[in-house]
Formats: structure tokens, sequence, C-alpha cells
């Protein structure tokens, strides 16, 4: 393996890793906040509460890892199915996608002569050929393909995580007390993930971080007014 492919598969796996690692903990903390402050608001019950955090977080990290290993099962397949079209062209019409070939090389900038003869190299060579397709025409790169299984289960970690947060505090305070300490530990949570993301990247840490903040403390202030419109038609 050489270095440019060694580089590309970091890139790849890092990238995909953390969409499931932000995506898991994110839902973990926010669905489960909401979920669990409201039934601690409506039930007052600690028992209630804390059945129906680990409920919710055993079905939810099960369900989105089903989800993650499907969805990106299917964008394997998906792009496997592309690529399998495009190699009965190439076999089907082999100088039309020469000619392809020619005028994309074109399009991408080089010069005629050199298109040219880069074209009618490819087409002695089939894998080259298929390469170039996918790369040019079909915006496909080499190891593109997912690991959904490897990504379902970061799903579904992340997932656990996340969602404990929330619910910790009712094991160690009085419900009224813990509500307030289950928001903060959430938010602080979130901020931290966002944060902790732009080890990956060249984003500030502080800036992740609050955008995660707001777009969560956003998703959990619906489910409260929602909750509230409902009690007040009771
Ligand atoms: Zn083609």
């Amino acid at each position: 393996m050489n270095k440019t492919t060694s580089e590309q598969n970091k890139i790849r796996s890092v990238g995909q890793l953390l969409r499931e690692i932000v995506f898991g903990a994110e839902d973990g903390m926010v669905s489960t906040l909401g979920a669990i402050t409201g039934i601690a608001i409506g039930s007052g019950d600690q028992y209630t509460i804390l059945l129906s955090g680990c409920v919710i977080i055993a079905v939810e990290s099960i369900s989105m890892g089903i989800g993650s290993y499907l969805s990106n099962r299917s964008f394997n397949e998906v792009t496997q199915k592309v690529v399998d079209d495009e190699k009965v062209q190439l076999k089907k019409f082999p100088r039309e996608e020469e000619k392809e070939l020619y005028s994309m090389f074109l399009r991408d900038g080089w010069e005629k002569d050199l298109a040219f003869k880069m074209a009618q190299s490819a087409s002695f060579n089939k894998k080259l050929m298929l390469k170039e397709h996918e790369y040019r025409e079909l915006g496909i790169f080499p190891n593109q393909n997912q690991q959904p299984i490897q990504n379902a289960f970061f799903m579904f970690i992340s997932y656990i995580i996340g969602g404990t947060l929330p619910i910790i505090s009712y094991l160690f305070f009085p419900i009224s007390m813990a509500i307030y300490f289950s928001v903060a530990l959430t938010l602080m949570g979130l901020f931290c993930l966002g944060a902790l993301t732009t080890l990956f990247t060249n984003a500030k840490p502080i800036k992740v971080g609050l955008r995660l903040v707001l777009m969560g403390g956003f998703s959990f202030i619906v489910g409260l007014l929602v909750g509230n419109v409902f009690s007040m038609m009771k």
C-alpha cells in the first residue's frame, strides 16, 4: 500500500467514523434529554424516569445502529450498481467510451494531443479505463466504500454514551434538582462533542461546540413547548 492510498484510507475512515459518532452521540443526548425531561415533569417518579431512560436508550441505540448499517449498505450497493453498469458500457461500446474519456480529459483541461494519447492508452487497459470513467464520469473515487458494520458499531456505542448523560443526574439527585443538572450536563456534553470533532478538522472548537449546543438546545426547547401545549389542552 503506497502512501497516497493509506492517506486516502485514513481520510475516508476518520470521516465516516466522525459522522457516525456525531450523529449517534448528538441524537442520544438530545432525544433522551427531551424524553426524560418530559417524563420527569409528567411522572415525578424516579423509578419511572430511570426505567424509561434505559428503555429509550436500548431501543434507540439498536435502531440507530441498524439504520446506519442499512443506509451504508444501500450506499455501497447503489455505487456498485453504477460501476457495474459502466463496466457493461465499456465492454459494449469501447470506441464510444474511449471518445468519451478523450472529451472528459479535454473538459478537465488536458491538452488535445495528450488527451488523445491518454484516452488511447487507457483503452488498452481495462482496469485503468474503468478507474478513469469512475472518477471522471461518475465521480466515484477509489476506496469510497462505506464500512457498514464498523459504522453501525460506532453509531450504537455513541448513542449509548450520549444517551446516558441526561440520565445520570436522576440517580443521585432529587427530581426537582436533577432536571436542571441533567439539562446542564447534556448541554456541556454537546459542547464537548462539538469541540472534540475539531481535533480532526480545522474548525474552531468553541464555534463548533456552541453550534451543537444551540441546535441541540433548539430541539429540546421545541420538545418542551409541544409538551406544554399538550398539557394545557388537558
Ligand atoms: Zn463512460
